[in-house]
């Protein structure tokens, strides 16, 4: 939320835009300056952070389906989840679930449209025996789907994630969640280093990272610049910003410091600093954006469809409407066609609703 951090005189909104467009890396004080936009500055803010957003992925959208693969029964005491040992929220609890479910899952995700099937589980971090399970679905996954795979599955041995990569897992999903001096605010069981440990052992055994944050859980401005700023050094692919969504029984249910304005100046400082990575509009979309979660996507290219790993998300045909109200369009299958395009082997079935209008499809169609 705004505060008396120091502010800057930018020309305008549009002349940075420029800047970055050219390649201008933006700075701290630009980054907080973002960050402090004044509301009736914000239509202007979002103007210029489109035309980067359109440079880089023109109109389109990428959607993300969750699988919540093991639920709760998790030792670690992370103050906004639902899964912790430290929370009383009354969510599912179940072990890894077996294929059949996983496969279900897939199904789903590509009748959602979704470009990457995200598989989830609580916990600290997977036993061996896990990993193998995994393994041995995603190269099912990929066999039947051609799906785009993502794994969050907590903390990794190099071990570990050498056989998630060896099984076909394209992506490790770790969020920073927050900065180095915020974190021990949020979590005492681990370590930011162990974070970025894991995400160094997922880069090392060949996965492209997915990682970002969760706004809003009473950190300052220059936590969320501290964030953006670690994950360019960590050169990510894909940026997940979450919202708090505070949910009741955990530590940080009375949590509330969000609006909507302010959410639309976090994904427009992600767009600045990453001109050119997939920002995607997270969990705690719908309650913290509200009315004006549409205009998120005038920033971010990517989203979730349907539902989190705990709480709700608003109905797929929903988001499809938001996405085609916006004149934008959604477009899966392109993780294959590139790859073909690179002259792997992969399985050429796409997606249901694949409009192969995406410029690696069209190469891949000629
Ligand atoms: S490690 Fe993951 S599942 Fe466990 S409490 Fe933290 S965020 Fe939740």
């Amino acid at each position: 939320m705004p505060e008396s951090s120091p502010t800057m005189t930018l020309p305008t909104w549009d002349s940075l835009a420029d800047r970055v467009l050219a390649g201008h890396e933006l700075t701290r004080d630009e980054g907080l300056a973002v960050l402090n936009c004044p509301d009736d500055e914000l239509l202007s803010l979002l103007a210029a952070v489109y035309r980067v957003r359109r440079h880089y992925f023109g109109h389109k959208v990428h959607l993300y389906y969750l699988k919540n693969a093991k639920s709760g029964l998790c030792p670690e005491d992370c103050g906004y989840c639902s899964q912790s040992v430290v929370s009383g929220a009354e969510i599912p609890r179940y072990a890894m679930l077996n294929e059949a479910k996983l496969m279900e899952g897939a199904e789903q995700a590509v009748a959602a449209q979704a470009r990457t099937y995200c598989i989830v589980a609580s916990g600290r971090g997977p036993s061996n025996r896990e990993v193998d399970h995994i393994a041995k679905v995603v190269g099912r996954i990929k066999a039947e789907h051609g799906l785009h795979i993502c794994c969050c599955l907590g903390l990794l041995s190099t071990e570990q994630a050498q056989r998630l990569k060896e099984a076909g897992v394209d992506r490790i999903n770790h969020n920073l969640n927050t900065s180095r001096a915020f974190y021990d605010r949020i979590c005492s069981t681990h370590s930011y280093q162990d974070r970025l440990d894991t995400l160094r052992v997922a880069r090392d055994a060949g996965m492209e990272l997915c990682s970002g944050l969760i706004v809003g859980m009473g950190e300052t401005l220059a936590d969320i610049v501290d964030v953006a700023f670690e994950l360019k050094a960590l050169d990510v692919q894909s940026i997940p910003v979450n919202f708090l969504t505070s949910i009741d029984g955990t530590p940080l249910e009375e949590t509330h410091e969000l609006n909507p304005r302010y959410c639309l100046k976090a994904l427009c400082l992600f767009r600045l600093v990453h001109p050119s990575v997939e920002i995607r509009v997270s969990g705690g979309r719908e309650v913290n954006l509200r009315s004006m979660q549409a205009m998120s996507l005038y920033a971010a290219n990517s989203m979730f469809v349907s539902d989190y790993l705990t709480t709700k998300g608003q109905a797929a045909e929903d988001d499809f409407q938001m996405v085609r109200d916006l004149g934008f369009e959604i477009i899966v299958g392109d993780h294959d066609a590139a790859r073909l395009l690179a002259g792997e082997s992969v399985v050429t079935e796409t997606n249901s609703g694949c409009s192969t209008t995406c410029e690696p499809c069209q190469a891949s169609a000629n």
